[in-house]
């Protein structure tokens, strides 16, 4: 075959083609660089099996065996087990979700090879959803002789395995590399960085061999990435001085506001500010009433009330004459902050607009007329915001909630969208507190305003932690709960990476609630359902019409019932300590009331995931929490939510990679002027995207 260029289309790669192109698509794969640069999130090892007597529980293992027997077992949860011997001992596969041939297929005396996280249930070992190959002795399949790169596909159909030979085919039929390549490895070896070139980090990072420094890789601490960490901070760091010099020769519309403005807005509320809030709300309209762009950080504690600080900002801008828009990374976010916005500005006379993918299309027409016309002042909506037809007349303030949701090239997008000269002020809201000192190397002139205390009348939530084989004892515990009156959410996470298995736990968690309680009225929602289900749904739930809202993480983010008091997790031993405190976050939001959170766990708590627990269990401050999920990290565990920090990256994670920043800022300093080199750069790490930097 011809050799490829780093340019050239993803479907000239052997194995691509209509189809899989579409799926690759959905990754951001569209050329041979893209492929290159998709990068395994983790590693599995399976160039060798493991003898049962020498397995770890909590360690992830390969072991090999005869089937000795299986059966669907009832009793507590249903499911599906195989029992198997490699002489040295027993251990256990057990599925929660399978199908009939699934289970015929496992017979006595066949041999199973399987890969999980093995775990000590009781007295037994057992590996929950292995990833497993059935066969017969003779047929012995070959070992892996690298270890097996594990890419994050979300909802793209593509598998593994297909990913996995597309990037390989890629590595293989790369020209040599050019003059421009040379000199960035010169610089990476003369600052000692790594003295492998990109060609090589790649294909040690596609493929680690097991003569390589496994641990070292699984740790994020190899060579061949580190060669690629320090690459994609440098690139950003370029970017962020571009941007900053460009964003410092624009102008903003200038806001102005008054002490009475904000009095007013404030009578209308259903609710007094915190002192913080208006704090917030005081910093955030000084900047706006001038000329220079405003870039803020608002950080706050899930629950702070960082809407109604937004909603002062935008009322602002529309009493100036300006419009605003609100970016809500889900549906249900948007929909709730149009229903509250409506509500605090009612008095207002002020045209408020919710523009979602769900918005229909004489409705769209409407409201996107009232855009042009600089009708619309305040614009509440999801990512539908970004298509090209949506144009304003005047967009003066940007508001990104959980900014950490959105990548650079949508908050760009958004400020195109009005005229070129003046640059949109922008309002970043987040909960996940980011230190200073990377917030100013990465997001250069950020200001950073925080609400550092929670409306008042609100108890800490009281964090309980239980093994998944007692869940009989919340049933009543959800009935009492629903005769007072109050709602809870019942979480189902995933058992291994896959929405399927997500949805099909709460679809069993549901039936088996059905099944023990007549008295509960209970909903479910998942990301696999239709939207007008979905919001049904959601809407009852707001109504108080459904007591038990099972779910998946779809209500992970900002939603806000404070009727509900209740959030049990099933599985949080899977979950992130910012993640399960975001979750958490979610009851208890109603004035006194007495909110409960319960973690539930399956099998036995290996000791980060129960350092995790006792954290929840200790505080309900989102700082410390975060300062204690560091400290876990540190010690070498890997989750699997990055902390990008906002920005798009692909290898780099601004809290494990803190170390790194300064070197990389000495190679960016070195670089920055070689204009045909940092577009390079910037195509291979920020996409072709070059022009938008300007939104970090
Ligand atoms: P978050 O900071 O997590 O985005 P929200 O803005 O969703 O929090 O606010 C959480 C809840 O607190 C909402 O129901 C909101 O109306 C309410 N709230 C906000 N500010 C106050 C306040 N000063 N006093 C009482 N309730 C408030
Ligand atoms: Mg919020």
């Amino acid at each position: 075959m011809t050799e490829l260029s780093l340019n050239s289309s993803i479907d000239d790669v052997s194995g691509v083609g209509p189809k899989v192109k579409i799926q690759l698509g959905k990754l951001g794969i569209e050329s041979v660089q893209d492929a290159l640069f998709f990068l395994p999130k983790s590693y599995e090892n399976r160039t060798k099996i493991t003898q049962i007597k020498d397995l770890e529980p909590g360690g992830a293992f390969q072991v090999e065996g005869e089937i000795l027997e299986s059966k669907v077992f009832y009793p507590g949860r249903r499911s599906f087990y195989a029992k198997i011997t490699d002489g040295t001992g027993f251990i256990q596969l057990r599925l929660f979700f399978f199908s009939n041939p699934q289970v015929q297929s496992f017979k006595n005396g066949l041999k199973i090879r399987m890969y999980g996280v093995v775990r000590n249930t009781g007295n037994k070992l057992e590996i929950f959803h292995p990833s497993y190959k059935l066969f017969n002795t003779d047929r012995r399949p070959p070992l892996d002789n690298t270890l097996t790169p594990i890419y994050s596909v979300g909802s793209s159909k593509i598998t593994q395995y297909r990913l996995r030979n597309i990037i390989k085919n890629c590595l293989g039929k790369i020209k040599n590399k050019s003059s421009l390549e040379r000199k960035i490895d010169e610089a990476f070896k003369e600052k000692k960085v790594s003295n492998l070139s990109i060609k090589e980090a790649l294909n040690i990072i596609h493929g680690p061999s097991i003569e390589d420094d496994i641990l070292k890789i699984k740790s994020f601490n190899h060579p061949a990435q580190k060669r690629l960490i320090v690459e994609e901070l440098l690139t950003n760091l370029i970017g962020v001085k571009i941007s900053t010099k460009k964003i410092d020769a624009m102008k903003s519309p200038r806001i102005s506001s008054s002490k009475t403005l904000i009095e007013k807005f404030q009578k209308n509320l259903p609710f007094k500010l915190t002192r913080s809030q208006l704090s917030v709300i005081q910093e955030i309209t000084e900047s706006l009433d001038g000329s220079k762009p405003m870039r803020r950080l608002v950080q706050g504690d899930v629950g702070s009330g960082k809407t109604v600080v937004a909603a002062a900002a935008m009322l602002c801008a529309a009493q100036n004459n300006f419009q605003s828009v609100l970016l809500c990374p889900t549906e249900v976010l948007a929909e709730q902050h149009f229903k509250n916005f409506s509500l605090w500005m009612k008095n207002e006379n002020i045209e408020i607009d919710l523009l979602t993918g769900k918005t229909k299309k004489n409705e769209w027409e409407k409201i996107n007329k009232n855009l042009i016309s600089g009708n619309t002042k305040i614009l509440i909506g999801t990512h539908a915001v970004f298509q090209k037809r949506v144009v304003m007349k005047n967009l003066a303030l940007v508001v990104v909630d959980e900014q950490q949701r959105f990548g650079v090239k949508q908050r760009y997008e958004i400020l195109r969208k009005t005229s070129e000269e003046l640059l949109p002020h922008q309002l970043f809201m987040t909960a996940t507190p980011i230190p200073r000192t990377l917030a100013m190397t990465m997001f250069a002139d950020l200001s950073v305003s925080k609400i550092t205390e929670l409306p008042p009348g609100r108890n800490p939530i009281t964090t309980s932690v239980m093994s998944n084989e007692k869940r009989t004892e919340l049933i009543q515990r959800l009935e009492i709960i629903c005769a007072e009156g109050n709602q809870a959410f019942w979480l189902c996470t995933m058992i291994e990476e896959s929405e399927n298995l997500d949805v099909q736990a709460a679809e069993s968690t549901k039936k088996w609630l059905e099944k023990n309680s007549s008295k509960l009225k209970i909903g479910l929602v998942h990301s696999k359902l239709a939207k007008a289900q979905k919001d049904k749904v959601i809407n009852d739930f707001r109504e108080g019409k459904i007591n038990v809202l099972v779910c998946t993480t779809v209500i992970e983010v900002g939603m806000d019932v404070p009727n509900a008091s209740l959030m049990i997790i099933e599985n949080a031993e899977r979950l992130g300590l910012s993640q399960l405190h975001q979750l958490r976050g979610r009851v208890g939001r109603g004035p006194d009331m007495n909110a409960h959170c319960v973690l539930l766990y399956e099998g036995n708590l290996g000791e980060t995931a129960e350092a995790r627990m006792t954290a929840m269990k200790e505080t309900n401050d989102g700082f410390k929490i975060s300062e204690i999920d560091l400290e876990i990290r540190g010690s070498g565990e890997i989750l699997g939510t990055r902390q990008s920090g906002g920005m798009e990256l692909k290898i780099a994670d601004l809290m494990r990679d803190a170390k790194l920043l300064s070197k990389s800022e000495e190679i960016a300093n070195n670089l920055s002027s070689e204009t045909e080199l940092v577009e390079l750069l910037m195509q291979r790490w920020i996409g072709n995207k070059k022009n938008l930097i300007a939104a970090q």
